[in-house]
C-alpha cells in the first residue's frame, strides 16, 4: 500500500515567462483552480496520507497551501537554482519513510493515472502514455521485460520510443535510496541532475524500473504558454469528462445513517484481496485504531479497539466488558438508545437501573445528582446524541458530575463522534462507543470503541460475559498481534482509512460548521413552513431534526417519503411513543447546496 507521495516544485519554470514571474509552476491556473492543487485533491483521494513537497523557487505559495492540506509538508531545497529536480527529490528522500508516488508539480492528468501505477503489481513502474505530439516530449525505451532502458527529450538518444513520460512513477523506498545514491556520486560532474538521469542510474545499479503504458491518458506537463492554452481548451475537458464518468449515482441519504459517503470513500472498497493476517494489513489496522484515537485525544492515555459490526455492537462491547462483577451501572434513558443500552443490561442480567428522563426536554442535571448521590453506582451509561429527536445531552456536564462521585463513564457517542468536537478527558469520558457509517463518513461495518487506557487496563483478569464482544480480550490480542480475532472486514476497513484521511482534511470542527449549516438550511424552511418541531432549538444536535408531522388529512408520509426518493432524498420516519414525526439528518457527505435544494421541495411539497 503506498502511503507517501513526494511533488518536486522548486523549479523556476523560466519558460513560462510572466506567468511564474511570481509564483512557482504548480500554480498555474486552470478553470479557476492552481495545478498542484488538483493533484492533491487527487491524490488524498486516492488514499494518500501524506504528502511532501520539495520547494524552492517562491516556497512561500507552498507554505501557505500547507496550512490547508495537514497532509502537506514541505522542505525547502534552498540550493533550487544550482541544482535540478534530483537535487530537491534528494531533500524531501530524507522524510520519506516507505515506497511513494512522485509527482511533477506542473502536470495536469486523469486520475486514472494514479489508480493505474496503485494497483500495478510492479513496486517501481514510471507511468507511460501514447503519443501526445505536445512537442516537448520525453521518450521511453524498454528493454524485452518492458524495463526501462533509456529516457531522453532526444528521440535519437533512446532509439525506439515505447511511451511518453508523464512524470507520475511509483518507487520503492529502496529505489529512491539508491537513485539519492546514484546522484550523491555524480554531485560534482551533474549538479544540475534531472529525476530521470537518476531513475535510469538506478536502474544500471541494479534496480528494476518498469513501465506501464497508458495509452490514451489524458495528461499534459506545462512548460510554456501554449502547453498552458492545450491543457485549457483541450485537455482538461476530456479529464473532467472521464472523472465525471466514473461518478457513482448520488443519493443524498437524510436517514440517520448510514450516512451520504464520497465517491472516494466509495472507490476504497475496491481494492486488491489481502489477507487480513498479513502484516501490512495488521498495520493499516494500527494505523487506522491510532488516527481515530488522536480525534479524541492522546494516544498514550486513549486507545481505540476495533470490532466488526454496526454500532449497537460497540454499544454491547461497552456495557457487557466495561462494568465488573461487582459494578453497579446507572444509565440514562432519554430516547430509543439509551432504552437499548438498558435492553442491552438486562440481556445480560447486570445490576442495573434507569434513569428516566423527557425524550425531548433536557435532562434535569440536580434531579440527576441526587440519583447519583443515592446509589452506590461505580458505572454510568448514557447516550451523547440521542439520535430518536436530534436531543443533544450535556454530557460534558453529566461526565464531570460523575468524575467527581469517582463513577467511570460509558457513553454511546455513536451519532456524535466526528460531527461534535470530543476530547475524552476534558469531556470526563472513559469509554465511549461509533460506528464507521455516521459521522465519520465510512461504510457500514466497523464499530469502534474509545478507551481511557487506565480504565481499560482495569478490566484484566475480570470474567468474560462474552467472547466475540469482549473488549479487553480483543485489546489485548491486538496490542500483542495486530490481528483481531475475527475476521475482519478487509474492505469496509479500507473505506474507513479512506474516511479518515478526508476528515483530517476537512478538520472534525469544520465538518461540524458545515453540518450546522445543513441543519440551519433546514430549520429556517421548517419555520418558514410553519411545521413545528419536537426539541428546542438550543437543546438540539444540529445533526438530525425531528418534525411533528402536519395534522392535515392531506400529508402522508409515505408520499412526502416517495416524491424526495424521485429526487434522490431519502428521508426517514419517526414514531416517539403516540407523537408522530419524520426525521431529517444533515451528516455525512452534504453540502449545504443540496440542503437548499431539498428545502425548496419541501416548499413545494408542503405548500400543495
Ligand atoms: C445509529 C445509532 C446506534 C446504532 O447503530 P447501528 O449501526 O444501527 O447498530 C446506536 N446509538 C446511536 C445514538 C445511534 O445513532
Amino acid at each position: 500500500m503506498i502511503r507517501e507521495a513526494v511533488i518536486v516544485g522548486a523549479g523556476l519554470g523560466s519558460r513560462l515567462k510572466d506567468m511564474t514571474k511570481d509564483r512557482p509552476k504548480g500554480f498555474l491556473e486552470l478553470d479557476g483552480s492552481y495545478l498542484v492543487e488538483m493533484s492533491i485533491k487527487k491524490l488524498l483521494e486516492h488514499g494518500i496520507e501524506r504528502i511532501i513537497i520539495g520547494t524552492g523557487y517562491c516556497s512561500e505559495w507552498y507554505e501557505k497551501l500547507a496550512k490547508k492540506y495537514p497532509a502537506i509538508e514541505t522542505v525547502h531545497n534552498a540550493n533550487y537554482a544550482g541544482t535540478g529536480s534530483m537535487g530537491t527529490l534528494e531533500v524531501c528522500a530524507a522524510k520519506v519513510t516507505s515506497d511513494i508516488l512522485l509527482l511533477e508539480s506542473d502536470l495536469i492528468y486523469d486520475s486514472v493515472a494514479l489508480f493505474t501505477l496503485l494497483n500495478d503489481h510492479h513496486r517501481n513502474v514510471v507511468l507511460g502514455s501514447g503519443a501526445t505530439n505536445s512537442g516537448d516530449e520525453v521518450y521511453i525505451a524498454v528493454d524485452e521485460n518492458i524495463e526501462v532502458a533509456a529516457i531522453s527529450k532526444k528521440l535519437e538518444m533512446v532509439g525506439k520510443s515505447y511511451a511518453e513520460l508523464v512524470g507520475i512513477s511509483k518507487l520503492s523506498y529502496k529505489t529512491l535510496q539508491a537513485m539519492c545514491s546514484f546522484a550523491a556520486s555524480h554531485h560534482q560532474d551533474m549538479p544540475k541532475m534531472e529525476y530521470e538521469t537518476a531513475l535510469v542510474g538506478a536502474q544500471k545499479m541494479g534496480e528494476h524500473l518498469f513501465v506501464r503504458k497508458v495509452n490514451y491518458l489524458a495528461w499534459r506537463e506545462i512548460d510554456d504558454a501554449s502547453h498552458l492554452e492545450m491543457a485549457t481548451k483541450e485537455i482538461l475537458p476530456r479529464i473532467q469528462e472521464n472523472e465525471s464518468i466514473r461518478q457513482v449515482r448520488r443519493e443524498v441519504l437524510l436517514n440517520p445513517g448510514p450516512a451520504t459517503t464520497t465517491d472516494s470513500v466509495k472507490y476504497a472498497q475496491v481494492c486488491a484481496d489481502i489477507c487480513p493476517r498479513e502484516e501490512e494489513f495488521g498495520q493499516m489496522m494500527r494505523w487506522i485504531c491510532d488516527e481515530l484515537t488522536l480525534f479524541i485525544g492522546k494516544k498514550e492515555d486513549y486507545e481505540t479497539v476495533l470490532f466488526a459490526g454496526s454500532g449497537t455492537l460497540a454499544d454491547e462491547v461497552m456495557v457487557s466488558s466495561c462494568v465488573p462483577q461487582d459494578g453497579k451501572l446507572l444509565i440514562i434513558n432519554n430516547g430509543s438508545y439509551g432504552q437499548r443500552l438498558a435492553k442491552i443490561a438486562s440481556v445480560y442480567k447486570m445490576d442495573y437501573e434507569v434513569y428516566e428522563s423527557s425524550t425531548y426536554e433536557a435532562i434535569d442535571l440536580d434531579a440527576l445528582g441526587k440519583k447519583l448521590d443515592e446509589g452506590s453506582y461505580t458505572h454510568l451509561a448514557a447516550v451523547y446524541h440521542e439520535t430518536t429527536t436530534g436531543l443533544l445531552n450535556p454530557i460534558p456536564q453529566i461526565g464531570r458530575m460523575c468524575h467527581d462521585r469517582g463513577i467511570v463513564t460509558i457513553i454511546d457517542t455513536v451519532s456524535a463522534f466526528s460531527a461534535i468536537p470530543i476530547d475524552m478527558e476534558r469531556d470526563c469520558i472513559d469509554f465511549m462507543a461509533s460506528t464507521s457509517n455516521k459521522c465519520i463518513q465510512g461504510m457500514a461495518g466497523v464499530c469502534f470503541v474509545f478507551c481511557n487506557r487506565k480504565e481499560l487496563e482495569k478490566l484484566k483478569g475480570e470474567p468474560m460475559r462474552n467472547y466475540y464482544m469482549n473488549l479487553y480480550d480483543q485489546y489485548q490480542y491486538f496490542s500483542k498481534t495486530l490481528q483481531t480475532r475475527f475476521t475482519p472486514p478487509v474492505q469496509i476497513l479500507n473505506a474507513l482509512r479512506q474516511a479518515i484521511i478526508e476528515t483530517k482534511q476537512e478538520t472534525i470542527e469544520a465538518r461540524y460548521t458545515r453540518y450546522t449549516a445543513c441543519w440551519n438550511i433546514l430549520v429556517d424552511v421548517v419555520k418558514e413552513l410553519g411545521l413545528e418541531m419536537l426539541v428546542k432549538e438550543e437543546e438540539q444536535s444540529h445533526l438530525i431534526t425531528a418534525i411533528l408531522e402536519p395534522q392535515d388529512g392531506k400529508y402522508s408520509f409515505e408520499e412526502f417519503h416517495d416524491l424526495a426518493r424521485e429526487q434522490s432524498f431519502t428521508i426517514y420516519p419517526g414514531k416517539l411513543g403516540n407523537i408522530n414525526t419524520f426525521r431529517i439528518a444533515n451528516i455525512g457527505d452534504i453540502q449545504p447546496h443540496e440542503m437548499e435544494q431539498f428545502a425548496q421541495f419541501m416548499r413545494e411539497y408542503f405548500r400543495k
